[in-house]
């Protein structure tokens, strides 16, 4: 049996160098914006994803990725393995993934991403899941990959968690495999476009789906009753990333065994402490500090308030709503 005693978050998905210059506003189409200095750090969802889950603790992590033979490549190899994450490395002949971003100094940002090395990843290169307790997909690598992934991942009794990010459709046969679907709101609003959020998440289909909602917090559907997390109050500067270790902080939350409410507490935690400092994989806290916020915090009634209305489901009869 797999369920009972495995303890690892495997990864399959992009490594990006991210190459991020801050400007005093994102350009509008046409504009060009005078910036500061560049600054080339290791990103790419996948692997932000799993820096998070190695980081959160309590749960082994691994990747797959595709890598290209280059300084970029070297870069990513490095921090990943640093964050202790074991690596399932496909060498590619083409160039690493990147992804040129635009950091606002309202802590918002854009990016434009050259994937790379990372179109190389293929069915086949789905590693042993012995052991795994989930295996956590995003939407960078070519989606046959993404799908024969969680497919094989559904077979062998392995939970699948899938971010649909970058927004996009996806195929029925893909979501029919997914466990766990993470959503921001625009990246729901791509997968179903009316009615409430919560009855769009209801509506996915999946066992359990949650919208990220920034600043605001985020909202699970379990397939009977809503689970509510505000966010923590932090001094923003940074969002880059916030979604990634929401993901790999819930995944390692999860397979440790936390209930859900715990769990979501737990990842917006790390994805709010993600907001105070800059850049992707350097921003993700470490378990300790999570702790440290989490054993501070206390409830504020108004913001959970807000975010029941904001979603819809205030008067849902099956309704938890977590401390921040
Ligand atoms: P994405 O980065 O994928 O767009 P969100 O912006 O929804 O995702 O952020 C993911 C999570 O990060 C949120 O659900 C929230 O818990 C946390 N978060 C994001 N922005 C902030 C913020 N300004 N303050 C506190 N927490 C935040």
């Amino acid at each position: 049996m797999r369920g009972s005693t495995a303890k690892r978050v495997l990864v399959a998905g992009s490594a990006n160098a991210d190459l991020v210059v801050r400007a005093p506003h994102i350009p509008a189409p046409g504009e060009t914006v005078l910036g500061g200095d560049l600054a080339t750090v290791p990103g790419g969802k996948g692997a932000n994803q799993a820096v998070a889950a190695a980081r959160a603790g309590g749960a082994d992590a691994a990747m797959l990725v595709a890598l290209g033979d280059d300084a970029a490549g070297e870069m990513l190899e490095g921090s990943l393995r640093g964050a202790g994450v074991a690596l399932h490395v496909v060498r590619s002949d083409r160039a690493t993934g990147a992804a040129l971003i635009t950091v606002s100094d309202q802590g918002e940002n854009a990016i434009t991403v050259a994937p790379g090395a990372n179109m190389d990843l293929r069915p086949e290169h789905l590693p042993d899941l012995v052991d795994v307790a989930w295996l956590v997909l995003q939407l960078e690598i070519p989606i046959e990959a993404v799908g024969a992934y969680a497919r094989a991942a559904r077979a062998a009794g392995v939970k699948v968690m899938l971010n649909v990010a970058p927004a996009q459709p996806v195929p029925a046969d893909l979501l029919a495999s997914v466990d766990l679907l993470v959503a921001n709101e625009e990246e729901l609003a791509v997968l179903v476009g009316a009615g409430s959020i919560g009855d769009r998440l209801a509506a996915l289909g999946t066992p359990m789906a949650v919208v990220t909602l920034g600043a605001r917090g985020c909202c699970a559907w379990t397939g009977e009753s809503y689970v509510l997390q505000p966010a923590f109050a932090v001094s923003a500067m940074d969002t880059t990333a916030a979604g990634d270790t929401f993901c790999g902080a819930l995944a390692a939350a999860l397979t440790r065994g936390e209930p859900v409410p715990a769990a979501l507490r737990f990842a917006s935690a790390a994805a709010a402490l993600a907001t105070t400092r800059a850049g992707a994989q350097s921003s993700v806290p470490t378990r300790e500090r999570v702790d440290a916020l989490l054993a501070i915090a206390g409830h504020d009634p108004s913001a959970a308030a807000a975010l029941a209305d904001h979603c819809g489901v205030a008067s849902h009869p099956q309704l938890t709503i977590g401390f921040t």
